[in-house]
């Protein structure tokens, strides 16, 4: 596993890319524009180039962009599905700007129109996305906690949403807090398991691209969103333990979403992470990417 950290933004692009590279990130995280904002802004080609010379210098990859909360890929409200469309391709040109292995996404929530309206509405946006932008662009869905209206939650759903889609276009992000929420206690190795089993017979392994690795304060099957700090949540050190030790997932880049009170947090946080594979998986060969 190669383990990061969503990044906090710094002064600019190359700042935050050194802050990086300092706590020993492997893989990092990072908004594609403001989150609460549709507003992605241009790039500044030099803080452009400069991010991804810092970025190759650190051996940091893959580099992935999560899209502002905004976006709701599967809403009914033809203004904000407008708004939605622009959102994520603006998101997917910025992330090929960036040599960015993908954009993240949350699925979406069908606001009252049934979960089928809703996948059908999400993927038609998708097909939209996919033809606006360049052709190595993608795009990975991250699985929903079952919060309100919210659609990609089973390992079915996600199955739908994708497999309308070249494999190499569109992904998976799974968010170990969302899982929780939904009622997978991944503290039980069984249980993880079980989830890998269905995800191969399902929308395939190769389809998931990147672990949000959340720890999770809300109860299991609260359908609850609450990210806590590794291993301070209800998941805790067994939790970790399993999802890092699971040979099935070991090849994924690990995301911690919550960031660290201070850059020693977060590089004793990624320390102790890379001890941790080792002694589940042993020795890394570390490949690129
Ligand atoms: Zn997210
Ligand atoms: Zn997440």
């Amino acid at each position: 596993m190669r383990f990061g950290i969503h990044v906090p933004k710094q002064a600019d692009l190359p700042a935050t890319a050194r802050y990086a590279a300092q706590v020993g990130c492997e893989t990092i995280q990072l908004f594609s524009g403001n989150p609460m904002s549709w507003m992605t802004g241009a790039l500044d080609a030099r803080e452009r180039e400069a991010f991804i010379e810092e970025i190759e210098r650190a051996r940091i990859g893959p580099v992935v962009l999560h899209t502002p909360y905004l976006i709701n890929l599967a809403t009914p409200d033809k203004r904000l599905q407008a708004n939605s469309l622009r959102g994520l391709t603006a998101a997917m040109v910025r992330a090929h700007q960036l040599s960015a292995r993908t954009v993240i996404v949350h699925c979406g929530n069908h606001m009252g129109a049934g979960t089928d309206a809703g996948i059908d509405r999400a993927v038609r946006m998708l097909e939209k996305a996919l033809d606006r932008t360049p052709p190595e662009s993608t795009v990975a869905l991250e699985n929903g906690a079952g919060k309100g209206t919210e659609i990609g939650l089973s390992v079915d759903e996600l199955a739908r949403l994708v497999a309308p889609f070249p494999r190499e276009r569109v992904g998976i992000v799974l968010d170990t807090a969302h899982l929780w929420g939904l009622g997978y206690d991944l503290s039980e190795k069984p249980v993880l398991d079980g989830l890998v089993a269905d995800l191969k017979s399902g929308p395939g392994l190769d389809r998931i691209w990147t672990i949000h690795g959340n720890d999770s304060s809300a109860d299991l099957g609260s359908r609850r969103d609450r990210h806590a700090l590794w291993t301070e949540g209800h998941m805790g050190r067994k939790g970790l333990r399993t999802v890092v030790g699971c040979k099935a997932l070991s090849h994924l880049p690990f995301i911690f979403e919550i960031p660290g009170e201070t850059p020693e947090f977060d590089r004793r946080r990624l320390a102790s992470m890379r001890r941790l594979d080792r002694r589940l998986n042993g020795p890394r060969n570390r490949p690129r990417n």
